[in-house]
């Protein structure tokens, strides 16, 4: 192997989040076999967006493949905010839906904080309302927004243990990088959390035996910021013009993450791939929250989740 051959373990979480959503599956239909529960969850969409149109969609055929009610409330972009919240609260009474999500983002005319400070926390299975964030920051049960859910679950199943390993998370948004942070705290990691203002941050990025990207900068982490043998998790979606320049010049595009992919896996021990990676993981996770929301209304226990 030369030093430009690739030499890290690709972590691939399409197939794992493929077994997860079936464990889901199977786990639900016991629940309603036992209790008559059907786990059930609503996605509300506001306006035609292209992206979320598909996010959404494939929200609603992955439910429905893991045997679960998938209701979508597409509502048209002019919808006024007391429209949508009045969805929420008919969506927070019906006992049929045990998980509600409000694609984001909103039109602007719509206080997105507003909205989803009024899901049922019980029911919020994104994990944003400040209840929940809160349940995280102080250890207490409660919903987990799904994407560093999943990523967490990924670098257990890599890792195993993952007590006293330096973490470093670049991003420090609400629904990525602070939760991130909480659940690698959780896990005995010493955290660091890096920003737009961080200073030297391709040197903070080496100290890290765990490196979790969800900047939303396309392929700025390149493999020198990478330590020798680490594990690196791209949380980034980033549409960059295709490679093909004829395709480029029609305007085509592709997907890439905040790593450089190649250049860092010549570095590091273990990388997600996007697509591929923490993408998938994010579905499954958004299942696995809405049965566990339906095991807490049916009373039970849910059944373990883990591979
Ligand atoms: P936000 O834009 O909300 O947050 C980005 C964070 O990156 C901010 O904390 C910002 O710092 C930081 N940042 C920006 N530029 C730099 C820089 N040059 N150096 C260091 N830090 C920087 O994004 P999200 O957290 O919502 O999403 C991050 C990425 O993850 C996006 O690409 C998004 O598409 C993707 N994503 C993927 C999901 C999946 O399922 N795979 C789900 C959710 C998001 P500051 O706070 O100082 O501005």
């Amino acid at each position: 192997m030369t030093a430009d051959t690739p030499s890290a373990t690709l972590i691939d979480g399409k197939a794992f989040a493929a077994r997860l959503t079936t464990r889901v599956g199977a786990a639900a239909a016991r629940l309603e076999a036992s209790t008559g529960v059907r786990p059930g969850l609503a996605v509300v969409i506001v306006g035609e967006d292209a992206a979320s149109q598909i996010y959404v969609r494939n929200k609603g055929e992955t439910t429905l493949r893991a045997g679960m009610r998938s209701d979508t409330h597409a509502l048209p972009k002019d919808s006024s905010q007391i429209d949508l919240l009045a969805l929420i609260a008919r969506l927070n009474a019906d006992a049929g839906i045990h998980g509600i999500l409000v694609q984001l983002p909103l039109p602007d005319h719509i206080d997105a904080a507003l909205v989803l400070g009024a899901i049922d926390p019980d029911k919020d299975v994104d994990g944003f309302h400040v209840i929940n964030a809160g349940r995280l920051a102080v250890g207490l049960p409660g919903m987990v927004p799904c994407t560093p859910l999943g990523c967490v679950m990924l670098l257990k199943h890599e890792l195993g243990s993952l007590s006293g390993l330096n973490a470093v998370v670049v991003g420090r948004s609400n629904i990525v990088g602070k939760p991130m942070a909480q659940l690698l705290l959780a896990e005995s990691c010493t955290v660091t959390i890096a920003h737009s203002r961080t200073r030297d941050l391709p040197a903070l990025c080496r100290t890290a035996d765990i490196l979790v990207a969800a900047v939303g900068r396309a392929e700025m982490i390149t493999g020198d910021w990478i330590k020798p043998g680490a594990t690196v998790i791209d949380v980034g979606i980033n549409r960059v013009p295709s490679r093909d320049p004829v395709k480029a010049a029609e305007g085509r595009t592709r997907i890439v993450g905040d790593v450089a992919f190649e250049d860092a896996a010549r570095v590091a021990g273990r990388i997600t791939p996007v697509p591929g990676g923490v993408g998938p993981m994010t579905i499954a996770c958004l299942l696995a929250n809405t049965y566990t929301a339906a095991c807490r209304v049916a009373g039970v226990q849910p059944d373990s989740l883990d591979a």
